[in-house]
């Protein structure tokens, strides 16, 4: 099960939350508002053409290059 970072807009309280499905609703564990934000790990999804590294994503070695 994936472990999410949230942020809450409330209080600006940083935690992980252990999401068992996506429906799932995320409260604040210190002020309990529910207005939080998920944070998204910094490799977990790349923008595309939005500070992408040089070489481009996935396999750079294996495909021969440019
Ligand atoms: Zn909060």
């Amino acid at each position: 099960m994936p472990v999410y970072e949230y942020r809450c807009r409330k209080c600006d309280e940083k935690f992980e939350e252990l999401v068992r499905n996506e429906r799932q609703k995320i409260a604040c564990p210190k002020c309990r508002t529910k207005k939080v934000e998920k944070l998204f790990s910094v490799f977990g999804i790349g923008l595309p053409g939005a500070g992408a590294p040089a070489g481009g994503g996935g396999c750079g070695g294996c495909s021969g290059g440019s």
